[in-house]
């Protein structure tokens, strides 16, 4: 990248005013600049007791760790989701992000659960909140589809718990089985997709069929590897697919710079080892493990659910197999990266 910082924002505000619709896509490292950070001070601040008792380093890995019972699981949960969630305003990252689209025809695909889309004046009808949210309860084993708000319960959680347990009175109860309930985020495969998010999901497959012959703006911020098949991938080849459509990768991270022979190969399994190495990155999540991955998971998860019925984004992207490469004869794209 040869131009200068400034002449990238400023290349970036004239590509959005000339830009029919944009889409964006919010990944953990966008709430994170915005201040939602999960290690560090905000971490041992508010879990000093929690990191004494159980050695936890930041709040990422917390959200993992597996409590022997259900009155130490929702000590740290609620806590974490009255931090995450239920406190903070919108916050001001988010608030500018909204002032820079809202005149445009936007939609916004997230992995984030804290809500701060929503917060910050982004219409419920235009967010594709993919990975679940926060504020929302489920039950544990997913045995019906309805969600329930958790913030008088959370609050009462909070207040209530003494040495990192919580009364056992207010343990949450699936209504329907009996069994324990869990946070509505995807991270086993019982994760509850209910009709609002099915909804969201045909408002997105609409957004980005229509979008196919428009002036695309792909506002992709701060998304790494951890989902890449969510966002990443999809809004590379939503790239490749228009030839209007210019890509806006902003990643403290992993900006991932495509070079034009790269960004060919770039969606197969080989390519993408190579790619992988050639970024400098350490771990090897290739597309192959994910896959074996997905081959295991018992319910729905979004790959599961993405295999049954692709979102229109997905249909054509590139699986690997023969007769998908992208042909020669396709001009390259714009891609820019801000890091
Ligand atoms: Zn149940």
């Amino acid at each position: 990248m040869t131009e200068s910082f400034s002449g990238r924002i400023d290349k970036l505000r004239s590509l959005l005013d000339e830009a029919e619709c944009v889409l964006i896509g919010g990944g953990s490292g966008l709430s994170s600049a915005a201040g939602l950070t999960y290690s560090g001070q905000r971490f041992t601040e508010n879990f000093g007791d929690f990191i004494k008792k159980y050695g936890m380093s930041d709040m990422y890995s917390a959200g993992f760790y597996p409590f022997k019972t259900q009155e130490e699981k929702w000590a740290y949960w609620s806590r974490h989701i009255l931090l995450n969630r239920r406190l903070p305003p919108a916050l001001p990252l988010y608030r500018r992000l909204f002032e820079l689209v809202k005149d445009k025809d936007f939609f916004v695909v997230t992995t984030n659960v804290d809500a701060q889309f929503y917060k910050a004046g982004f219409a419920t009808e235009r967010i594709f909140a993919v990975q679940g949210d926060y504020g929302k309860l489920q039950c544990a084993k997913g045995c019906h589809d309805e969600l329930y708000d958790n913030e008088d319960l959370v609050r009462k959680m909070a207040a209530e718990q003494k040495d990192c347990r919580i009364p056992s009175a207010l343990i949450p109860k699936c209504p329907v089985c009996g069994k324990d309930m869990e946070v509505n985020i995807r991270k086993d495969a019982y994760f509850v997709q209910d009709k609002a998010w099915y909804e969201a999901e045909r408002r997105y497959e609409i957004f980005c069929r229509e979008a196919r012959d428009r002036k695309l703006l792909l506002l992709e911020l701060g998304v790494g590897y951890n989902t890449p098949t969510i966002i990443r991938f999809p809004f590379e080849a939503m790239t490749y697919k228009n030839k209007d459509a210019v890509l806006v990768r902003i990643n403290a991270q992993y900006p991932g710079a495509m070079s034009r022979k790269r960004q060919k190969d770039a969606f197969f399994c080989r390519g993408y080892k190579r790619r992988v190495e050639s970024d400098g990155l350490t771990h090897r999540c290739r597309p192959r493990c994910i896959r074996k991955r997905r081959k295991n998971a018992k319910r729905q998860s979004v790959s599961h659910v993405m295999r049954k019925r692709k979102p229109e984004c997905l249909r054509s992207y590139p699986s690997g197999g023969r007769g998908n490469k992208i042909k020669k004869s396709q001009p390259p794209k714009h891609v820019y990266y801000v890091h």
